[in-house]
């Protein structure tokens, strides 16, 4: 069955050629019935030198496909490239780039909410963490600032070496399945604008549960999908704007509500809260910035409104779920 499903599926012309290999069901509910929606772009004319087997991608199209059981949208095919996505992030930052991330605030307010809701759930003697993508760093050095005791794991080695000197504590350049195996556990894992990026995202969340102790609590933050592509469409209508929902299949996830409290209780947790999540705020240096703060904040007080979480409003949508039985 599964030789003549490949054989059927090669034949398609939903692939385009060899250079993509078929994705066939929903990486969330395992549904069979996708529907095309999106035609991503994909240009890697960047990686000229750094990567030409990559760079070949340039001008290649994909389509993105929407879930008919559970609203998920995912690529209709994915690179047949070995480590397509390892390649796409091995970007080689400055440390001057590298140093201004870690003191940007434009995500405090996520970063403190998030902090904010754990104190909550987690008890002051249990307060230890792991920030999974923890970047340059400053999302773990904050939590310390509160009293965590804070671990990372981040793949790209100069954002790590980073984080590592300027927290003081363990960044693993390993993949969150061989922290688990490892033995590593935390009372709460943490995945900031990371989950949009992982093909098949319900294994990741599944690792995040075996790092976590009973009880523990996963705060997981992605972009809405289905309100980021009403977005889109209102402004390539309105303005000369060109779509970008997931070029060169960055964002491979579009999670929906709906879809994301799925991969949750697909991956086990329980308890599963979502809500929408805070706007990243950008320098108010100016007039122009100010109303850009504004128009977010005003936006992000409207979709936390009773019943608003469906609506196009929430923009990111933070979920909080449960590891296991509390039961201490
Ligand atoms: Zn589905």
């Amino acid at each position: 069955m599964h030789t003549r499903g490949s054989a059927v599926m090669q034949r398609s012309p939903a692939t385009a050629g060899e250079r993509f290999g078929p994705v066939a069901r929903c990486w969330v509910c395992d549904g069979p019935t996708l529907g095309r929606y999106f035609r991503c772009r994909m240009d890697f004319s960047e990686y000229a030198e750094q990567d030409p087997e990559l760079h070949q991608y340039t001008g290649e199209h994909v389509w993105f496909v929407r879930c008919a059981a559970c609203g998920f949208g995912q690529p209709e095919a994915l690179p047949t490239l070995p480590n397509f996505f390892d390649r796409m992030y091995d970007q080689q930052w400055s440390e001057a780039w590298v140093e201004a991330e870690y003191a940007a605030d434009y995500k405090d307010l996520i970063f403190d909410g998030i902090l904010n809701e754990l104190a909550h759930r987690i008890p002051p003697g249990r307060r230890r963490l792991l920030d999974v993508g923890a970047h340059a760093g400053r999302f773990m050095h904050l939590a310390q600032t509160r009293g965590w005791t804070a671990e990372g794991i981040e793949l790209n080695p100069r954002t790590a070496a980073h984080a590592a000197a300027h927290t003081g504590a363990p960044v693993h350049r390993v993949n969150a399945r061989a922290l688990a195996l490892a033995g590593h556990r935390y009372a709460a894992v943490v995945l900031t604008d990371v989950l949009e990026h992982i093909p098949e995202p319900v294994r990741l969340l599944a690792a995040l549960f075996d790092l976590l102790e009973p009880g523990g609590v996963v705060a997981v933050k992605v972009p809405n999908g289905a309100a980021q592509w009403t977005k889109e469409r209102w402004l390539a209508r309105l303005t000369r704007h060109r779509i970008s929902l997931a070029e060169n299949l960055v964002h491979v996830n579009q999670f929906t509500p709906r879809s994301l409290t799925r991969a949750l209780a697909r991956a086990a947790f329980s308890r599963i809260d979502l809500r929408p999540a805070a706007p990243e705020l950008p320098p108010a240096g100016n007039v122009q910035g100010l109303l850009d703060r504004a128009v977010r904040l005003g936006l992000f007080a409207a979709a936390s409104l009773p019943g608003a979480l469906q609506t196009g409003l929430a923009l990111h949508l933070q979920a909080y779920a449960q590891a296991g039985d509390a039961g201490r």
